[in-house]
């Protein structure tokens, strides 16, 4: 199976549209969407719909905007400005989109044998998984081969080797490939990074292809009208460093 693997939109459309028109060529067997479709972005509604509207079937798991949003959470953990952002995402979002958003299921959500997603940890959706101590804890209990999760928006790959210890690999660049050892009995958390407000320094969207076959995933950051996305910020009257930051890429 070929699948595309994106995470953490947050009504970013023009970031998402970028991703869709750069794989349509690709063979792709399904989506792992690893949730919060919203918040944020000033485009809420479209991204919801363009997910609902893909053509490949879909495998996708809520993220925490995506609770705020739908009144799942009432987003007491988030700062003034991802309140403000996630309020604004509730009242905009259609009756329709809304109940979209409260459907999407909590994960981990297995896909296939030996692959699970999640938003940010296989034991907690709302857990930044950053550091190798924060995978090692993971990975002493959880015997999954291939975990992708989401919620930090910086692409990287932690690996636990059977009898060693845990290696954590930073991808940066315009591809990176990654060829796992699964069946050497290596273990796997995996980041895509982030659609539509990436945080690694580089504003360009990041989106993973996962290949289980082969056993190998590729890393993609590609250019999408930033401008246009803080525009769109901007004219909907959200906070103002919503916007800065897509050019940042933080
Ligand atoms: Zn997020």
């Amino acid at each position: 199976m070929r699948y595309l693997i994106i995470s953490d939109m947050h009504g970013n459309s023009d970031a998402l549209a970028a991703v869709l028109d750069h794989v349509a060529g690709e063979e792709l067997d399904a989506v792992l969407n690893l949730g919060d479709l919203v918040g944020y972005g000033a485009s809420p509604n479209e991204v919801v719909e363009a997910l609902d509207g893909l053509a490949l079937p879909s495998h996708t798991v809520r993220g925490n905007h995506d609770k705020v949003a739908a009144g799942i959470d009432d987003g007491m953990g988030f700062n003034p400005t991802a309140l403000t952002a996630a309020r604004w995402t509730a009242e905009q979002l259609t009756a329709e989109n809304l109940e979209r958003v409260r459907a999407l299921p909590q994960g981990p959500k297995q896909v296939d044998e030996g692959l699970v997603i999640c938003h940010g940890s296989p034991f907690d959706e709302d857990y930044y998984l950053l550091s190798v101590f924060d995978a090692e804890d993971i990975f002493s209990t959880w015997k999954t081969p291939v975990t992708f999760f989401g919620h930090t928006h910086v692409p990287a790959a932690f690996a636990s080797r059977e009898g060693g210890g845990i290696e954590i690999e930073v991808l940066y660049g315009d591809e990176v490939k990654l060829e796992l050892e699964v069946d050497y009995g290596v273990r796997y958390l995996i980041n895509p990074g982030s659609v539509g407000q990436p945080r690694d320094r580089d504003p360009r969207a990041a989106y993973m292809i996962y290949d289980s076959e082969e056993q190998v995933v590729l890393l993609r950051r590609i250019e999408y009208p930033v401008g246009e996305a803080q525009e769109r910020i901007i004219e909907a009257g959200l906070p103002r460093l919503l916007a800065d930051r897509l050019a940042l890429g933080y």
